[in-house]
């Protein structure tokens, strides 16, 4: 090891230069990490493959401005040097510096980092008079030519600069690395990118543009970070997360304060800031540091109806009051994404590109500024949606500056809307990678996957001692788990089993397959399709708990008092299993109810054999309902919710297409089902807590806050009702009474409204929150985990790996790792609930655009499918809000619209607009005009017209207008909404499938599907979840224990 010295010259946090010596010790061995290295280098971890055709080594500039190029995974066998790390940490800050990091960490990138300025032989030490930029340009080049001669020649080595002067400099040197330019670069070597050649001229415009930027100022400057720090600590200023208000954007936002960061305690509100100059830049998702203003300045929100609202989750109904209003003074963090843009139409390009190249897009999120970016191709793309992100935004521009990143296609189609959907959700479904499918167990029909005898000696052997079978709904693929119960010797003891799928057996953690499905967290659901968390190998096969086949389990076997219940012992472990049954629930019901049924598994036996079998299976089935309502009645009596609002269900033929929704006809054995996860749920989640009480990963349902029930409460005290809210007992109990019996919709929307008003239930890691604070509220349990859906949810894949860590803890094993800590199990519970609510947001929105679809194709004039009946459930200031029954549709009606006219309702029923006013009464709203007035009554039905509200920047909305005050008699009740239903999903996708295949027709116009596009399309028809799912807005049962 040798030593020098080294000079930084660093910033200090006032802005001051500071000169610093330091010692810097140089060595001869500093890591390579290639595989071909002859040298014995200790290359620990990720190392860049041997058969990559050469080495690229990025200068300085092309890692600070054009990091997101070496971000596609198809570039291989990158080299970032620690100088051009150190340097974009420096100048790009830390937000930056973490994306570079976590690419370097992520095996699926192929990239390392070289600590050049350790190595003895690569390192040069700056010289007197010599500037910053040039002395790490010869750092990094330096670098490159240690590559080569290190490797013997035998990989070429490419640096990219943008830098011309360091591409004629270095190019004659003559060392055997080539010195190039990103573009000559991507043309010589990835010529098939078409992608990243597309995005280094976006970026690179962009870049340029910003050079050529005024200097007007248009905004406050930001405050530093010191400044902003200060005035946090002394009370100054408050910090939270800024808001958006989607229905006012320009004007009004929020900002949701962070707890703890914040001295100014008397602030129970949010923050209001109302305007641009006021929100100074900050966009909707930042971390922003704000000044409240004096009180005399302060304002209310905006009350009325406006377009496309509905209800916002509020405890005051009339919060037009003054409230605390303050403008932003800083950033700390800017949390910025992907956005999907629309460009503007050509007569507003023309317009606007008369003095620039740059042109103003429009976002589809309401939330988002528009953005300004510099593009050749504007007229080229105004019809379609492209990708874009946000750069910068400077003091001196009203609009953020960007550059385009992906063209989606063409706006309005099927699949361009469902592509915008998944990235405004930043819900990323790329297929599986080869690299990731080669880890996989393989299952050929000529040679089958079989049982490990090694495996087999380690698990507990069920298959001959155990009567295991699973029931799920008809034509489930993936059968994450089954059921046994049976009696033991002596008829004391009942032994009750659920056998979950060993997922974990087969995701090693860590490797790739782990990481896609972390980073997926769920299986998406949308309205036409799904995107798998796990390779189908697993997910319908291999960890498919499917009948007649031998199959890995996670088990929990408890031994209960056959009388009272009271377990006496529970048993966790791996087990192999072989499932004797796989029934649905309907064949389930009808054995219980003793009704002739087939078993198809029984159907080659004869007679007596069959009679016996059926005999022991539905005497499990019987004793299992039995153990189930026990469980049941326990929880009620501790407050369980009933909750579940599953109304419709969807019947599957063997493509698991819908062949009918029918209503919801209550199957105790979903129940019974149900029950027994949310048991073994409950049981792992106390055997995991115990084990490992600060690093456990939970979940937990918090009890909602009370002024959020102030809707339910006071629409169901106007039909006469009286919810009690004290408790989840209460609220049950109340619930259950208000029952109207001459219109069973009332229920349905009151426990629509309590959904409403609930809390999320949320996973936390145990070392993060008191223990009074593990309750959940909906299902009245202590504590509570996801254990029984591990092949499409990855909190469940964590959960067994906890289980395993504390099975081997009580056999005397420790772990072979250290575990996660507190804060990492923290930081993942987070990560899980972020994607489950893009999860849920996804596919509430691809719900919405299924019938947007659906209606646009439809004149709503003359076509009978788009007159409905629709019933009043909350009354606002100019209108009301309604619910459609048969289309799930909910959404304002107004009542008074923008030229002040009214809506009145004459004798015969027909509606008629004049000017008049409106009165808004608790429980009704009433319009007066000359020719009368009309009454609009909480739980009133009305029938209503719904029409399409087309956007070209952003999602289209259903409109609703009314068109009498009685109600809609022409529709059948139950089963025409339910055929609405599935016609509706049916109807859209056939029409995009026509439009697509005309489209390919057409050769090719506009940018084609390619293959991994279609490849995002795992499955095309409709599937089950996606309308349980739909209508889980209406179930507050905990999503884990729906039966689906
Ligand atoms: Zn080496």
């Amino acid at each position: 090891m040798r030593k020098t010295e080294r000079i930084l010259h660093l910033k200090s946090c006032r802005g001051r230069r500071v000169r610093v010596v330091r010692e810097h010790y140089l060595r001869e061995r500093v890591p390579c990490f290639s595989s071909l290295c002859q040298a014995e280098c200790v290359n620990d971890g990720k190392v860049l493959p041997g058969d990559v055709t050469h080495y690229v080594v990025p200068d300085v500039g092309v890692v600070a401005d054009y990091l997101e190029i070496l971000e596609f995974r198809e570039l291989q066998g990158i080299v970032f040097t620690q100088t051009a790390c150190q340097a974009m940490q420096h100048s790009k800050g830390r937000r930056q510096y973490n994306r570079l990091r976590n690419l370097l960490k992520d095996p699926r990138h192929d990239c390392v980092l070289f600590a050049n300025e350790y190595q003895e032989f690569s390192y040069c030490p700056r010289e007197k008079g010599e500037s910053q930029e040039k002395w790490q340009t010869k750092c990094v080049y330096s670098a490159a030519v240690w590559y080569y001669n290190h490797l013997a020649g035998m990989k070429d080595v490419v640096m990219i600069t943008e830098d011309r002067a360091t591409i004629s400099h270095y190019s004659s040197l003559n060392s055997g690395v080539y010195v190039i330019s990103i573009q000559d670069y991507l043309d010589n070597f990835w010529p098939e990118l078409q992608a990243a050649r597309e995005l280094y001229v976006s970026v690179s415009q962009a870049l340029q543009e910003k050079e050529s930027e005024g200097s007007e100022r248009e905004y406050a400057e930001h405050l530093p970070a010191e400044v902003l720090e200060a005035g946090i600590k002394s009370g100054r200023y408050i910090q939270g997360t800024l808001k958006v208000n989607k229905h006012r954007a320009q004007n009004e936002a929020f900002i949701t304060l962070e707890g703890s960061s914040n001295k100014n305690t008397d602030l129970s509100s949010d923050v209001l800031v109302s305007g641009a100059k006021n929100r100074n830049r900050a966009v909707h998702g930042d971390t922003v540091v704000a000044e409240l203003l004096p009180k005399s300045d302060w304002r209310g929100k905006v009350m009325a109806l406006t377009e496309g609202q509905t209800e916002e989750k509020s405890g005051e109904d009339n919060q037009s009051n003054p409230m605390p209003t303050g403008r932003v003074v800083g950033i700390l963090q800017r949390n910025w994404r992907d956005y999907v843009v629309t460009f503007p139409t050509r007569d507003a390009t023309q317009s606007q590109s008369r003095n620039s190249q740059r042109i103003l897009v429009t976002p589809w999120d309401l939330r988002i500024p528009k953005i300004r970016i510099s593009t050749q191709q504007a007229e080229a793309l105004q019809d379609h949606r492209v990708v874009v992100r946000i750069d910068s935004w400077e003091s001196t521009s009203l609009y953020p500056n960007g550059h385009s990143v992906q063209v989606l296609g063409q706006a309005g189609e099927l699949e361009t809307e469902i592509q915008t959907i998944l990235i405004e959700n930043c819900i990323h479904v790329s297929p599986f990678s080869e690299a990731q499918l080669r880890e996989m167990p393989v299952n050929p029909p000529e040679r089958p996957w079989t049982v490990d005898p090694t495996q087999a000696a380690l698990r507990r052997d069920l298959r001959e001692s155990h009567l295991v079978f699973s029931v799920d709904p008809k034509g489930c693929e993936d059968v994450d788990d089954t059921l046994s119960v049976r009696t033991l010797p002596g008829g004391a003891v009942l032994e009750l089993g659920v056998h979950i799928a060993d997922v974990t057996h087969f995701v090693n953690e860590g490797s790739l397959t782990d990481l896609e499905a972390r980073a997926r967290s769920t299986t998406y659901y949308l309205a036409d399709r799904r995107y798998d968390m796990l390779p189908a190998v697993l997910s319908a096969d291999l960890c498919s708990l499917l009948g007649g086949v031998d199959r890995y389990a996670m088990s929990v076997l408890w031994e209960l008092d056959a009388h009272t219940l009271v377990v006496k012992k529970v048993w966790y472990g791996r087990t192999l299993i072989r499932s004797s049954y796989q029934l649905h629930y309907e064949l389930a019901q009808a054995l219980l109810n003793g009704e002739q049924a087939d078993v198809p598994e029984l159907a080659q036996l004869s007679p007596e054999e069959k009679d016996a079998k059926m005999a022991e299976l539905t005497q499990a089935l019987e004793t299992l309902t039995h153990v189930a309502r026990q469980l049941r009645a326990l929880r009620d009596r501790g407050g369980a919710l009933e909750l579940e609002g599953v109304e419709v269900r969807a019947q599957l033929d063997e493509q698991k297409n819908i062949t009918a929704l029918v209503p919801r006809q209550p199957l105790e054995v979903h129940e019974t089902v149900a029950e027994c996860m949310i048991y073994a749920n409950h049981w792992v989640a106390r055997k995991i807590q115990e084990s490992f009480p600060h690093h456990s990963l939970l979940r937990h349902h918090p009890p909602p806050r009370q002024e959020f029930f102030s809707q339910l409460v006071d629409s169901a005290k106007a039909k006469g009702f009286t919810i009690d809210t004290r408790s989840n007992k209460a609220l049950a109990d109340s619930l259950d009474h208000a029952v109207d019996s001459e219109d069973p919709l009332v229920n349905r929307l009151l426990r629509m409204m309590a959904t409403h008003a609930m809390s999320q239930a949320l996973y936390f890691s145990t070392g993060a929150l008191s223990q009074d604070h593990y309750y959940h509220y909906g299902l009245a349990l202590d504590r509570y985990t996801h254990f029984t859906s591990p092949i499409r949810r990855y909190a469940d894949i964590v959960v067994h790996r906890l289980l395993t860590a504390a099975i081997n803890l009580d056999c005397g094993v420790g772990p072979s790792k250290a575990s996660a800590s507190n804060e990492e199990v923290q930081e993942m519970a987070q990560h899980i609930n972020n994607k489950n609510r893009a999860a849920q947001q996804a596919q509430k929105l691809s719900t919405e655009l299924f019938q947007c679809l659906f209606f646009k194709e439809k004149d709503p004039q003359t076509d009978l499918h788009c007159v409905a009946n629709g019933i009043v459930y909350a009354i606002r200031d100019n209108g009301v809000l309604v619910f459609v029954p048969q289309y799930g549709v909910k959404g304002p009606m107004y009542v008074k619209n923008r030229e002040g006219q009214v809506v009145t309702v004459g004798k015969d029923g027909s509606c008629d607009w004049q000017s008049g006013s409106v009165q808004r009464h608790s429980d009704h709203i009433v319009t007066t005009s000359s020719a009368g007035s009309t009454t609009f009554r909480l739980f009133g039905h009305l029938t209503v017209r719904i029409s399409v509200r087309s956007s070209r920047c952003h999602a289209d909305s259903l409109n609703l207008e009314i068109i009498s005050n009685k109600p809609h008699r022409n529709s059948e009740p139950q089963p025409a909404r339910s055929q609405g239903h599935s016609h509706l999903v049916q109807e859209v996708v056939r029409l995009a499938e026509e439009a697509s295949q005309q489209a390919q027709e057409k050769a090719a116009r506009g940018p084609k599907l390619s293959k991994e596009e279609r490849e995002f399309c795992q499955s095309k028809s409709p599937n089950l979840y996606s309308l349980l799912e739909e209508i889980r807005e209406l179930a507050l049962m905990d999503l884990g224990t729906a039966a689906a």
